[in-house]
């Protein structure tokens, strides 16, 4: 005769081995595997804090993947013991693991005794449709996207760079982006700042671009600055965020910024546009140069493009400020390789990119110290500007 439900229950029971759920609470930081064999709905309501997912119904196929290696300590638990428990004997007696046991009462009993359970995040249906092309890709997928939701970005200028940057990030769905810019919309802007339209000239540039970023993508929330990015302000605004988006147009506020970043230790992905040439770099503190690696002293102030108006091409900084968003996402995403160490240069007459190398230098009066011996009094610290351009006549 075939043994009932209830009998066969406590015979698999007699079989493995159980444990309470205060046991697993206090094994929880130890290396042990702790997996969720219910369905995924059921995962995905909650969850063990930091326990894997691998459903009963695939467990054969999938353990592997997740626990490699048999001789690991294996937690396994469903809602109420049951399920966890004709599961321990499978991995035990038909796959070989060596230290598996099923947690008592499922999480069930775990949440009665008040132990904390994770609630994964989970995209809206409106956002799975929004970002389905990110989905569909195997670097950033749902996590990505969470990743990219979860960023904070901060960009210096709703200009010509930082304009199709905001608007491709905001697109992306990074979830917040600041934005640092105390100038208003000029007919003269609308030639490259596209983010910025013709009704709106002489609105602050940091409202025009919120309203476009809003009507793109309700999941960004945008930070306004409309201030003067400067010594008395940078170290209030920069913490909190994960990058800074430099599309400054002069050089002791780049020195600033460079000194403020490597402090904090905040990446920056920074462009420069002339004329028909771009640049382009990633300044990742300490894991690569800095700007004052590079540039120990600015430019000659002829080549200064904030010594005066200069003319640019009006697609130039789409191009170099869409390369900064790419880089800022490849960041975000931790995929691919950041141009970190590496100056990209853009020739839009030849259609030609070059790219050199640049190392730290070991006598970098900023990034090679600690950051926290850099002083209040050595940021920004910077030839006399006026003398400086004066240098351009
Ligand atoms: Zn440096």
């Amino acid at each position: 005769m075939s043994p009932s439900g209830a009998e066969l229950l406590r015979q698999v029971k007699s079989q493995i081995e159980e444990v309470d759920p205060s046991e697993v609470h206090e094994l929880m930081h130890e290396g042990v595997a702790v997996i969720d064999v219910r369905e995924t709905e059921e995962y995905a309501a909650g969850h063990l804090p930091g326990a894997k997912h691998v459903a009963r119904s695939y467990l054969e196929t999938r353990i592997e993947g997740v626990v490699p290696d048999r001789s690991t300590q294996v937690i396994l638990y469903c809602a109420s013991g049951n399920r966890s428990a004709y599961a321990a004997r499978t991995l035990k007696d038909e796959l070989g693991y060596e230290h598996v046991r099923s947690m008592t009462g499922g999480i069930t009993l775990w949440k009665d005794r008040g132990y904390d359970v994770e609630q994964p995040r989970t995209l809206t249906a409106e956002q799975r449709d929004r970002y389905s092309r990110h989905l569909l890709l195997a670097e950033v997928g749902i996590e990505g996207q969470q990743k990219l939701l979860d960023a904070k970005v901060l960009l210096l200028g709703a200009g010509g760079l930082g304009s199709p940057a905001a608007l491709y990030l905001a697109a992306a769905g990074v979830g917040t982006l600041g934005i640092v810019d105390d100038d208003t919309v000029d007919l003269s802007n609308l030639q490259r700042q596209v983010i910025h339209s013709s009704e709106r000239i002489g609105v602050a540039k940091v409202d025009s671009a919120e309203q476009t970023i809003t009507a793109l993508n309700p999941d960004v929330e945008v930070k306004k600055y409309p201030v003067r990015l400067g010594p008395d302000n940078i170290m209030d605004i920069l913490p909190g965020y994960d990058i800074v988006v430099d599309g400054l147009d002069n050089f002791p506020t780049r020195y600033l910024l460079n000194d403020a970043s490597v402090r904090l230790q905040i990446p920056v992905v920074s462009a420069a546009i002339l004329g028909f040439e771009g640049q382009l770099s990633v300044f990742k503190p300490y894991d690569g140069p800095c700007y004052r690696c590079l540039f120990p002293v600015p430019p000659p102030a002829e080549l200064a493009p904030s010594c005066g108006a200069n003319g640019v091409l009006g697609v130039l900084p789409g191009t170099m400020g869409l390369l900064q968003a790419t880089e800022v996402i490849k960041l975000i995403l931790g995929e691919g390789e950041p141009l970190i160490g590496r100056l990209l240069m853009y020739d839009a007459l030849a259609a030609r990119v070059t790219e050199v190398k640049v190392r730290r230098d070991p006598g970098c009066p900023i990034c090679s110290r600690h950051p926290e011996a850099i002083g209040d009094d050595e940021m920004g610290v910077f030839p006399d500007y006026e003398t400086f351009c004066a240098g351009a006549h």
